[in-house]
């Protein structure tokens, strides 16, 4: 790491996370227990170098992506977005805040409303800030996203079944594109696609990374998928952090058996991984 980086205040910074549940309760008059989904988490996420946090289901992700957006309140810890602590933010000046930080979800099935039109759908953020510009601006900016995203502006009158499980996740990707985010949030962003359409998608990334100079918080069970796109990734588990490093580190030389069962649970051979890539194009 360059004096550079260490020194930049990072894009996200989280700190001793945690979040628990109650649990229902066994008996009428029992104080109600509580399950931690989430505890002691803590990582930063700097400008340019993806982070990915990997586990098997019921690991505790969802719930990290939750409170990292705010959608959620943490039982300790924090979650500051360029120094701020989102949690801590008047309403006003969170929903400004989320101007840098945008979501994409797993299921692009769910995720858009089946009676919007894809130019309602993309411009819908936009919709959320206080200057959103003329309804023809707005359309504007959702054909210009649309292209980038490898769809048409042709497309913008559409609706969402009109599309394939892979372009539906194209729209969703545009859709968070359009407020300009610093950091995109991705939870299982592939997981409900075919695996051919899998890589396109993640290549898309990549190249948007490049073309909007957005950073991702990419979240998924699939370890070769974090791989593909991340320069640091974490295994949680129990809603702990168990093993940090580098994605080839953690394929290579998995240390916790929790890792070693997610590079035994890959299905196929690695796609690329942002550091080879990065070594094919240098030489
Ligand atoms: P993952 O996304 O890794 O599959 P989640 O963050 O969704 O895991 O869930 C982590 C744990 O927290 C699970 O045991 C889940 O049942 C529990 N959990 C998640 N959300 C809630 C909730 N709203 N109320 C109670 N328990 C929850
Ligand atoms: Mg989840």
């Amino acid at each position: 790491m360059t004096n550079n980086i260490t020194t930049t205040t990072p894009l996200l910074e989280v700190t001793d996370l945690a979040r628990s549940y109650p649990l229902p309760r066994e008996k009428l008059f029992q104080a109600p227990k509580q399950m931690q989904a989430l505890r002691g988490v803590s990582f930063a996420v700097h400008s340019g170098r993806n982070v990915g946090i990997v586990g098997e289901s019921g690991s505790g992700k969802s719930t990290l992506a939750r409170l990292v957006m705010a959608l959620d309140q943490p039982s300790a810890g924090s979650v500051r977005l360029l120094g701020q602590d989102l949690h801590q933010l008047p309403a006003a000046a969170l929903r400004s805040a989320r101007r840098d930080m945008q979501m994409v979800f797993q299921d692009p099935y769910s995720s858009l409303d089946p009676r919007q039109t894809v130019a309602r759908i993309v411009a819908e953020p936009l919709a959320a800030l206080a200057q959103i510009g003329s309804r023809a601006e707005q359309r504007e900016q959702a054909a210009q996203i649309l292209t980038a995203v490898g769809l048409r502006a042709g497309d913008l009158d559409k609706y969402p079944h009109e599309f394939s499980g892979g372009q539906r996740q194209r729209i969703a990707i545009a859709r968070a594109l359009i407020t300009r985010p610093k950091l995109i949030i991705a939870d299982e962003p592939v997981s409900a696609l075919d695996v051919s359409v899998q890589a396109q998608v993640l290549n898309l990334m990549v190249d948007l990374q490049a073309s909007f100079g957005v950073t991702y918080l990419l979240i998924s069970h699939d370890l070769a998928v974090v791989h593909h796109l991340c320069d640091e990734v974490l295994v949680l588990h129990q809603g702990q952090v168990v093993e940090r490093g580098s994605p080839n580190n953690l394929f290579l030389k998995p240390q916790h058996p929790v890792t070693q069962a997610l590079v035994a649970a890959v299905p196929r051979a690695l796609p690329g991984s942002k550091t080879q890539q990065a070594e094919i194009s240098a030489g």
